[in-house]
């Protein structure tokens, strides 16, 4: 599928041709021609002003009755017995959508042997109702179980905003969720806000990280979005009073195809960056593998983790589990050190809400400084050995 062309309308001004960032339009001889590198992005028919260009109809099949669906939902997901942190930040972010939108918000917990608290907890972190569904089939994750019942629940009760952590389970079943309901989803959302008519802003970073895009979901719902770990602050509300609500499904919705035969609890890196309070990142600007040893040993001194650029993983200096940003991991630690890293978009977009950002660079005009809280403008042979010492002589090793 491609834009379409009305060639009445098309006067040959050649505007979209240079706007395409995809290089998918050509001069023709009486009108411009769309290629096949057409991704259907919409920036020609944006720019286009005798309105010659449109997009095709994909997929949109008739418009859901949008007045019957009410409330904001979060997939509260649960693992051997815990309630994974991004939950409780959809929740504080879904508080903020459902008041501005004057409809509840619930949490909705799959699992076995759920206990009490940690549906409580869901309450304390904004939930007025939490639905929980217990069965020892949902006992491990599975895509088709955790899907059907999450699909039967949404028929059932109809929200109309449905929100999820884009972790290892939720980028595994939300999709399959979204499909069966015959609406549309975006993924790693960095913002979340809604319009004044209700409608989702799902902003996330769009071709490779140089734009934001906000995307909305206008005639179907609920209208679903993921967002990964600590890219949204929780925020406990401890007063704030809730109810748990036990659920059942039919037992169709719990047959799965997958049989787990053992759970191998994560032990690497990743899961190490991902929970720090202090991370000190290298870069590109560390010239050779043996200087990351620089890094690590500042990291052990504030017993912090060591990230990277994605620049310093293609290098092959460090581990990919190590990198921070785009498509590498999301972090939100207290201090978060960048040392010879520049600060391209599709870095910052992984550690711009850490609470303190130092940056060390000798180029003035690095883009990290524009995030920064404090910025050392130094050669970082220099800078990070000197630093590594005061901090020695100080705690007086
Ligand atoms: C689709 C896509 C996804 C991406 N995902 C990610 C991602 O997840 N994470 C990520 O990090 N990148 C990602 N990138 C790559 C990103 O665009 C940058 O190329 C990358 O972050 C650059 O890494 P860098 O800053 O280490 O290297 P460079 O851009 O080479 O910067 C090195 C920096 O070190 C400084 N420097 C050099 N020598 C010294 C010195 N002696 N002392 C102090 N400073 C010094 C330089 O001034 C420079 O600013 C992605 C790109 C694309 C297209």
């Amino acid at each position: 599928m491609k834009a379409l062309v009305d060639r009445k309308k098309c006067t040959l001004c050649e505007v979209c041709v240079d706007v395409c960032p995809f290089s998918a339009i050509i001069v023709g001889e009486t009108t411009i021609e769309i290629t096949d590198e057409c991704t259907l992005c919409g920036m020609c028919v944006d720019t286009c002003e005798f309105g010659a260009l449109s997009l095709p109809e994909v997929g949109a099949g008739p418009a859901a009755d949008l007045g019957a669906y009410k409330g904001v939902w979060v997939f509260a997901e649960w693992r051997e017995g815990t309630v994974h942190r991004v939950s409780h930040e959809l929740l504080s972010t879904g508080r903020v959508l459902a008041d501005k939108r004057g409809v509840p918000l619930a949490a909705v917990l799959l699992g076995h042997n759920l206990s009490e608290d940690s549906a409580k907890e869901l309450v304390a972190f904004g939930a007025d109702t939490v639905y929980v569904v217990d069965y020892p089939e949902l006992a491990h994750f599975a895509d088709d179980t955790y899907a059907d019942v999450l699909v039967e629940l949404v028929r059932a009760k109809k929200p109309e905003i449905l929100l999820a952590g884009a972790t290892s389970i939720g980028r595994s079943f939300i999709p399959r969720v979204a499909a069966s309901l015959h609406t549309g989803l975006t993924a790693d959302c960095t913002e979340l806000d809604i319009s004044a008519d209700g409608l989702l802003l799902q902003t996330r970073p769009a071709f490779g990280g140089n734009v934001m895009a906000t995307i909305i979901c206008p005639n179907k719902r609920p209208q679903m979005a993921t967002v990964r770990p600590k890219v949204m602050k929780p925020s406990k509300q401890p007063t704030h009073q809730g109810e748990v609500v036990p659920v059942s499904v039919p037992e169709a919705c719990l047959k799965s195809r997958v049989e787990v035969l053992e759970v191998i609890p994560e032990k690497d890196q990743t899961a190490k960056l991902t929970e720090a309070d202090a991370i000190v990142s290298g870069g590109r600007g560390l010239k050779k593998p043996e200087n990351f040893a620089l890094i690590e040993e500042l990291a052990q001194l504030i017993k912090g983790a060591v990230g990277a650029s994605r620049g310093a993983v293609e290098e092959g200096w460090i581990a990919p589990s190590h990198q921070v940003g785009q498509t590498g991991r999301t972090v939100s630690p207290s201090l978060y050190m960048a040392v010879g890293i520049a600060g391209a978009i599709q870095h910052l977009v992984g550690m711009q809400s850490s609470k303190v950002i130092v940056a060390v660079n000798k180029d003035p005009m690095a883009p990290i400084f524009d995030v920064a809280t404090y910025g050392v403008v130094a050669d970082l042979f220099e800078f990070i050995p000197a630093f590594i010492k005061k901090i020695k002589q100080e705690r007086g090793d």
